[in-house]
């Protein structure tokens, strides 16, 4: 019980009912395999299972516990089982929840370098690391002018690269006069991730700021001929074309832009490049996965995300530059209460200014967890495996004449359909989601309906591949 008039847990207690919270953890791993992965709740189930008000007096925490299993589980989606091959995987890992955990323990607040030096020199050093893990340019390692910081997700990552490339575009004047009816311009492929879009909601400049320019549909990458047409024309009209979005593996196919060309192609314009590698970036982490990075020195930022396919517990966001002082001339701002001497010295990083938020918890310690009980050649390993599977998956569409592939297989993304048809192909989807035995996703590629079937877990084996694709020809045959 928690201490009657605190309500603190004792040390004690919080040591048992941390070891039981850890065991809680190690059972619900060890049941996923025999839990549907798609919750199958409706809505307000879950909330009819909860009380109207919070209690008046502390409870016992195995209360909470329980709730977990009679409430909660009941109610989710199981993204870390082994059949989860829906959107793209939220890894979460051992090392990443010990690394989190710790986080919560030490409970630093690292919003400046003043006020915990050694969760931003942490995270400085773990993304230098990571940054030469994946091949990146010297040029965004923290000991040169540009550099990492971890941001919660690719969302923000693209916002704030969209504001300091307004910065850099406007000479400073967008952080005092906001961006008028500056006529900028965003670009973006038809296939470019929907956080664009919002970024420019964000920043003020309104969706219609964003072009967006037609993809080869072979590969589904940018038509950077298309790209190029769209600046003439629109700095023949008078338009600033501020920021370009390069998907370096996008969310419906994996298409990869060419990062290269497209620096190229806006170049003269002076035009920020900012790569969002959100889900395939971590293959990098491979030498022989590097290719679809080719030409990242062209760019601005970029942006990978460690918690979809990289075993680091949401959420963990790695975003790096080129030169910081753009990100922090559109960002930094130093009221009375945060003056110190290390920051007028000059001679440290405050995170604050790399981001929208002020406050910041210790996520590169679960990143560094990972990056050190894993080790790269683990964490290549992992990636191989799913890439390896999701190969796997094509051989199995190849060898069954009712299914067809839509696109190559990416990475570790496999994107098919049935020749029936859209219709065909979305109920089969449905029948393998509704029945638990697996989880996929849709999309549609020209205009037609998909299948996405994303590997990524590190529980997945190739049974879990063939249990799935048995289910999925089941339901192909239900049609008739
Ligand atoms: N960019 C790409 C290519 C993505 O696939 C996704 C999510 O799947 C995102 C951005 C957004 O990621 P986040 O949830 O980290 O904002």
């Amino acid at each position: 019980m928690p201490d009657e008039t605190t309500g603190h847990l004792t040390p004690e207690e919080f040591r048992r009912h941390g070891h039981a919270a850890i065991d809680w953890i190690a059972d619900y791993w060890a049941s996923l395999e025999d839990l549907p992965v798609r919750a199958q709740v409706a809505p307000g189930d879950v909330r009819r299972l909860l009380p109207a008000a919070a209690p008046e007096e502390g409870e016992p925490f195995d209360a909470l516990l329980a709730d977990l299993d009679r409430v909660v589980v009941p109610g989710l989606t199981h993204w870390q089982h082994p059949r989860f091959f829906a959107y793209f995987p939220a890894n979460s890992s051992p090392a990443a929840i010990l690394g989190d955990l710790l986080s919560s323990g030490i409970g630093a607040q690292g919003m400046i370098w003043a006020t915990s030096p050694a969760v931003t020199e942490v995270e400085q050093v773990v993304l230098d690391w990571l940054a030469d893990a994946l091949g990146l340019p010297a040029a965004f390692r923290s000991d040169g002018p540009g550099g990492g910081v971890v941001q919660d997700t690719a969302s923000t990552a693209t916002f704030t690269a969209l504001l300091a490339a307004l910065h850099r575009a406007s000479g400073g004047q967008v952080r005092r006069h906001g961006v008028g009816a500056g006529g900028w311009r965003v670009y973006g492929s038809t296939e470019a991730h929907s956080s664009l879009v919002k970024a420019a909601m964000m920043a003020g400049l309104g969706e219609d700021a964003v072009r967006t320019v037609a993809v080869d549909p072979a590969t589904q990458a940018m038509d950077v001929a298309a790209l190029g047409a769209a600046i003439r024309e629109d700095v023949a009209a008078g338009l600033r074309p501020v920021m370009v979005h390069v998907a370096s593996g996008s969310t419906s196919t994996g298409a990869m832009d060419d990062i290269g060309a497209v620096a190229e192609a806006v170049r003269e314009h002076g035009t920020w490049v900012h790569v969002d590698a959100a889900w395939a970036g971590v293959a990098a982490v491979c030498p022989e996965h590097r290719e679809h990075l080719a030409g990242l020195e062209a760019a601005d930022s970029f942006v990978t995300n460690p918690h979809k396919w990289l075993l680091t517990t949401f959420d963990c966001s790695t975003f790096w530059v080129r030169d910081r002082a753009a990100l922090t001339g559109a960002m930094s701002i130093l009221p009375e209460y945060l003056r110190n001497a290390a920051t007028e010295s000059g001679e440290v990083v405050d995170y604050r200014d790399w981001h929208p938020q002020l406050g910041r918890r210790f996520r590169a310690l679960k990143l560094w967890a990972v990056l050190r009980t894993y080790g790269l050649s683990g964490l290549r390993s992992h990636v191989r495996s799913g890439i390896a599977l999701a190969q796997h998956v094509a051989d199995l569409v190849a060898a069954d004449d009712r299914f067809e592939m839509v696109t190559e297989p990416a990475l570790s993304l496999v994107v098919f359909r049935l020749r029936a048809g859209d219709e065909q192909t979305l109920a089969a989807m449905e029948a393998v989601n509704a029945s638990g035995e697996a989880y996929l996703s849709h999309t549609t590629v020209a205009g037609r309906a998909a299948i996405r079937l994303a590997v990524g877990s590190w529980r997945t084996t190739q049974a879990d591949v063939d249990r799935t694709w048995r289910a999925l020809q089941e339901a192909a045959s239900a049609q008739g």
